[in-house]
């Protein structure tokens, strides 16, 4: 297949605007799915992606195409996950791409993740098609709309094709606008080989199968590949494309996308961003932007029931051959027993991953709150590094402690920069820069700690600028802080699982509002539980739940409570989940109170 005829794009959206409803229709029409394959969305193939709208797993399809100009063209389109969480591997699959379809809804029009996306492409290069998508909608204003990519994003939107996925309406003039308008891939055949691989995944029978894109040389089957980023070196013994079935091929060349099996056993091998290059004539370099993806956020996840301790490690054992950027260990905690602490690359994969433990497995489970890794530097001269709060060693050891700190760039109208530096000032962000841009938007960068993000922090925003905000962050290092360890004491114990990192500044404030919430969460016992707050020995605030009554049924726990976030809200639905602590029983919800603490 010569180059020139292959055109390589993604599809870019926010939540809800249209994006696999209009993959779908697109391999409808070229002809790629049945009318039975129809029923299901095909591309999102996870039942947890589809109820929550979102695509976790990237995968592309090889479709054919002829053209208004007589030409058969190969198109393969190539999915993104839709997450900040996941901007990493958006970031590699775009780059997969030499286009994409950036498709907003008529009635909703621009949103935050349309711009949050659309700058992740243009910064990729990428030549970007917009799609005014649900036309066939009553309340739809697709003119407006058009006027409102044009201001707010500051695009082109005079070419936009007005469309439906839902009714079909379109779809001719988005794809002869993909073949005029991308450019074909410019790699080079005679060049040794360089693939980039945008994902992976471990198949039981299989093993991994890896999803890539060929930008120069050529890949074929029984040649000897080296993943650049490991050094390791496989045989290929299997090449194919998805059509979207798995077809096999011999070899694939410059500009084409599909998968490789190779007879490796990890995922964690085969890392999203790594080059694949012919052991045997490798390419002197790899291709540019691989990062290594590390955890960023930690927490503990321990079975309800102590006895499917083995049945929790065998489902992580599982996730893990899945998902390279989980990582777990086991922990033990006084308060809930064994259990492990589980890495994370923000706060819904780790979502995720417990929402699957908990459905395709079948363990109810107690997480606690989630920490990210401080530095402790000890008087001894030594530096520990902790993910588990119950592990800060005494103040009187602790020389000073560092913590993580994330660069954040935030887009948005020029109107919310008031309410977006409010939000990083509450923070602890330290201001670094912020620009006015095309189309009224502007650019904001601050420096934050991580673990300010991991709380509700994307919900602020994202509620104080009605969405429009845009969010994107990459780990910068380390910063000292003036941080300390506050415990909480139930009936005169310290409850591990509830001790948490804070700044000092913040800690009186925390405290108290903890043990009051916990009052709230935990129900009354037969006897009188006190709830503490302690810095060192320190008590800096202290409230008490009082014992049951005989005439008093247990229904006490909080009602009162605004769950800020989903999960809460999802944990509420589900039955009360107690853990006994000591002589007293404790709630799920209370593990995670200190979510909800601003
Ligand atoms: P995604 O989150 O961007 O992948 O969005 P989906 O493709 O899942 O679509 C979200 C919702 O919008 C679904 O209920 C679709 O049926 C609906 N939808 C998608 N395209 C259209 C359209 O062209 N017209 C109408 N009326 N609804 C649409
Ligand atoms: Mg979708």
């Amino acid at each position: 297949i010569s180059p020139a005829m292959i055109r390589n794009f993604s599809i870019i959206a926010h939540i809800d605007h249209g994006k696999s409803t209009l993959a779908d229709r697109i391999l409808e029409f070229t002809g790629a799915i049945t009318e039975r394959e129809k029923q299901e969305q095909f591309l999102d193939n996870m039942d947890l992606e589809r109820e929550r709208g979102i695509t976790i797993k990237l995968q592309s399809v090889r479709l054919r195409y002829q053209a208004k100009d007589g030409q058969v063209y190969l198109l393969n389109l190539i999915d993104t996950p839709g997450h900040v969480d996941f901007s990493y591997e958006v970031s590699r699959s775009l780059q997969a791409c030499e286009g994409a379809l950036l498709v907003v809804d008529a009635a909703q029009g621009v949103e935050a993740q349309t711009l949050a996306n659309f700058y992740l492409a243009w910064e990729n290069e990428l030549e970007i098609l917009p799609v005014i998508n649900k036309i066939d909608l009553p309340n739809a204003e697709p003119e407006r709309v058009r006027k409102e990519i044009e201001d707010i994003i500051g695009w082109d939107a005079s070419e936009a094709v007005l469309a439906s996925a839902k009714a079909g309406i379109g779809m001719e003039d988005i794809l002869e606008q993909i073949v005029k308008h991308i450019p074909p891939p410019s790699g080079k055949v005679e060049d040794p080989l360089r693939a980039l691989i945008f994902d992976s995944l471990y198949d039981p029978y299989k093993g991994v199968i890896i999803y890539m894109r060929v930008v120069d040389g050529t890949l074929r089957k029984g040649m000897k590949i080296e993943l650049m980023a490991t050094g390791k070196v496989y045989e290929v013994t299997e090449i194919g494309v998805l059509t979207p079935h798995p077809v096999a091929v011999s070899e694939l060349s410059v500009g084409e996308v599909g998968f490789v099996v190779a007879n490796i056993k990890n995922v964690k091998d085969s890392r999203v961003g790594d080059t694949i290059t012919d052991a045997d004539r490798p390419a002197q370099e790899p291709l540019p932007g691989y990062r290594p993806i590390t955890p960023m956020v930690f927490c503990g996840i321990y079975p309800v029931d102590s006895s499917q301790y083995e049945d929790l490690r065998e489902a992580l054992e599982k996730l893990e051959l899945n998902d390279a950027s989980l990582s777990y260990e086991p922990e033990t905690s006084t308060a809930l027993g064994f259990g492990f602490r589980c890495g994370f690359l923000g706060l819904l994969h780790m979502e995720i991953i417990q929402e699957r433990i908990e459905r395709e497995f079948q363990i109810p489970l107690i997480t606690t709150a989630p920490s990210v890794i401080y530095h402790v530097y000890q008087t001894d001269g030594s530096k520990i590094e902790i993910e588990n709060p119950t592990l800060m060693p005494a103040q009187q050891k602790i020389e000073r402690v560092e913590e993580p700190y994330i660069k954040a760039t935030m887009m948005a109208p020029n109107e919310y920069v008031g309410s977006i530096m409010e939000i990083c000032q509450n923070k602890r962000g330290q201001y670094v820069d912020m620009e006015y841009m095309e189309g009224n938007r502007v650019n904001l960068i601050y420096r934050l700690p991580l673990a300010e993000i991991v709380y509700d922090f994307f919900d602020q925003l994202k509620s104080s600028t009605k969405g429009y905000a845009s969010f994107d962050y990459e780990l910068i290092g380390y910063q000292p802080s003036d941080l300390v360890k506050m415990d909480i004491l139930l009936n005169g114990e310290v409850v591990d699982a509830f001790s948490f990192i804070v700044h000092r500044d913040r800690a009186y404030h925390r405290g108290k509002k903890l043990a009051a919430k916990l009052r709230k969460l935990i129900p009354r016992q037969m006897f009188e539980v006190p709830i503490q707050a302690v810095i060192g020995n320190k008590v800096v605030a202290r409230e008490t739940i009082r014992a049951m009554r005989k005439n008093v049924l247990a229904k006490c726990y909080g009602g009162d409570i605004t769950r800020k976030r989903k999960l809460l809200e999802k944990q509420k639905e589900g039955k009360k989940r107690m853990k006994s602590v000591g002589s007293v029983e404790v709630p799920q919800e209370a593990f995670m109170a200190i979510l909800q603490m601003d």
